[in-house]
């Protein structure tokens, strides 16, 4: 059986598929019904997490190194006397059924870490997650999450949030399969970046029983069981770069810039030459705190990135919250439309002090790198939000500020604000979807979706012409920038320069290197 879906990440891997769990809801609080045996519903408890802990003890023994630490403590946690005894105390005592029993106990647990701060609230998440693999054992589900084998597989889920896959380990997962998600996606993104051979709206690959020899081909679109291949990844590799820029046919250097979300990341853009960093998507840094990371905990992570560009720009954005990458400590009222509502830079009003010490932090890391640290802002829609984040950076020392352009309101008044800033770039996944109304993670719209709509590239092309009157730089940091296709349009857009996956910077540089800008230009008057 071949089943069809859009290649977003390049390459071809063979493996056994491994479907991703299910995020496991919060059990009802009903009772147990009358007459139910309250002393036999406790026993489940117990039994449940023998149960876990052998799967997580027989997966420990076949992984190496940290992994199998990891598995082992994991185990451990979920055989612990506190948690399980204070469960069945429940059970036994109010007739609580097991699973909303074992949810109010590790609810507890948890809620104490948390309360102790530093160190101690970063083990209530690994709290959570007992608790969820309690559950889904109770009830007889695959744990929730992404899967623990011990060998390589091909990962298939329904879709992947940006905080399931901080946990992914590269080694160990070949290929991404999603029912969900468009190129745009952040789990297109973040295949791109892992250089993960991935497909998207993938139907019917849920299906796919675990175990299943599977080939997927990224190139083409399509995942089929109908393999014999060993499991490997047959990954295709991209001629060399040196950097100091494309070089186009008539001579012009376009810097080719990385998109970074951690320090290995950054180390990665290094040793791939990137001419610095376009795009440090500083949520990616903290995704998984409940708790806003401290000034000089911020401090030490920019550091460490900026120390891997001397005298090369780095561009970092500051938290981009909201809608498709919820931050936890930085929560949002419930709004019928995430995409529309309190997001990016709008995060401000509601955690005005969030952005401030986060510049601050960022100021004070900028102090002795020789890196050229600038910041930028996400989702800017107007003259008076530029010039508030300005002065805002501005107050804390820090010299270069612009805004992201992702929002056709900023693509259309660019002169304006880019003459308020001194740097800005064109977030083009997040201006398609505005553009086009429609959403980045949905695949059906994948078509509508694409930059190279008309539409789109004439908002681009008047963020450009803004630019240029405003005499700012604006490069591209959206998933165009990486598509040897487009990069070419976009610098003929006029874009300054292009931000994308480290990975991707060999194949843009020789497109980029087969054309003039002039010829560029005409392809974009006829594209349009
Ligand atoms: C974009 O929208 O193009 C962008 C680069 O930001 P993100 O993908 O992080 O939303
Ligand atoms: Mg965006």
């Amino acid at each position: 059986m071949r089943i069809r879906g859009i290649g977003v990440s390049p390459g071809r891997a063979a493996g056994p598929v491994r479907q991703m769990g299910e995020p496991v809801p919060a059990p009802s609080d009903d009772a147990l019904p009358e007459g139910a045996d309250s002393a036999a519903e406790a026993e489940r408890i117990p039994a449940a997490a023998r149960e876990v802990a052998a799967e997580l003890r027989r997966s420990a023994g076949r992984a190496a190194g940290e992994g199998a630490e990891i598995l082992a403590a994991t185990a451990q946690m979920a055989e612990d006397p506190a948690l399980l005894q204070a469960a069945q105390e429940l059970v036994r005592t109010r007739r609580t059924p097991a699973p909303r029993a074992l949810w109010a106990a590790a609810e507890q647990i948890a809620g104490s870490l948390e309360a102790l701060g530093g160190p101690f609230a970063e083990r209530a998440a690994d709290v959570r997650d007992v608790r969820d693999r309690l559950l889904a054992a109770l009830r007889g589900d695959r744990p929730p999450g992404i899967p623990t084998a011990a060998e390589p597989f091909v990962l298939i889920a329904q879709d992947l949030a940006p905080a399931d896959t901080a946990g992914l380990d590269p080694a160990q997962v070949l290929a991404l399969v999603t029912v969900v998600g468009g190129p745009q996606s952040h789990t297109a993104i973040l295949a791109r970046r892992l250089g993960l051979p991935a497909i998207v709206g993938a139907a019917g690959a849920r299906e796919i029983p675990d175990g299943t020899a599977v080939l997927v081909d990224a190139d083409e679109g399509w995942v089929s069981d109908e393999s014999t291949a060993q499991p490997r990844a047959l990954r295709t590799s991209a001629p060399p770069y040196s950097g100091g820029g494309a070089v186009l046919a008539d001579g012009t250097r376009v810097p080719l810039l990385a998109n970074v979300g951690s320090v290995q990341d950054a180390e990665a853009a290094a040793a791939a030459h990137a001419d610095g960093i376009g795009l440090l998507r500083t949520e990616f840094l903290f995704q998984d705190r409940t708790r806003e990371p401290s000034i000089p905990e911020q401090v030490r992570a920019y550091r460490e990135i900026f120390a891997q560009f001397p005298d090369r720009p780095v561009v970092v954005r500051t938290l981009d919250a909201g809608a498709d990458k919820p931050l936890p400590f930085l929560p949002v009222p419930a709004e019928p439309n995430p995409d529309l509502g309190m997001r990016g830079y709008r995060m401000a009003q509601l955690h005005p002090g969030v952005l401030d010490r986060q510049l601050a932090a960022i100021a004070r890391a900028a102090q002795g790198a020789a890196a050229q640290v600038q910041v930028i802002a996400p989702m800017i829609t107007t003259l008076a939000e530029t010039e508030e984040f300005v002065a805002r950076s501005r107050a804390v020392g820090i010299e270069r500020v612009g805004i992201m352009i992702e929002t056709p309101a900023a693509a259309l008044t660019s002169a304006q604000l880019l003459a308020a800033c001194d740097v800005a770039s064109i977030g083009t996944n997040d201006l398609t979807q505005y553009t086009m109304a429609a959403d980045r993670r949905i695949s059906g719209l994948a078509e509508l979706g694409s930059v190279a709509q008309p539409a789109v590239l004439a908002l681009i092309a008047a963020a450009c012409e803004g630019a240029a009157v405003a005499g700012t730089p604006i490069g591209v940091c959206g998933e165009a920038a990486a598509d040897p296709e487009l990069a070419g349009l976009l610098v003929g857009l006029g874009a300054t320069s292009l931000s994308m996956t480290p990975r991707a910077i060999p194949a843009v540089a020789a497109a980029l290197a087969g054309q003039t800008r002039q010829q560029a230009r005409d392809r974009v008057h006829s594209d349009l």
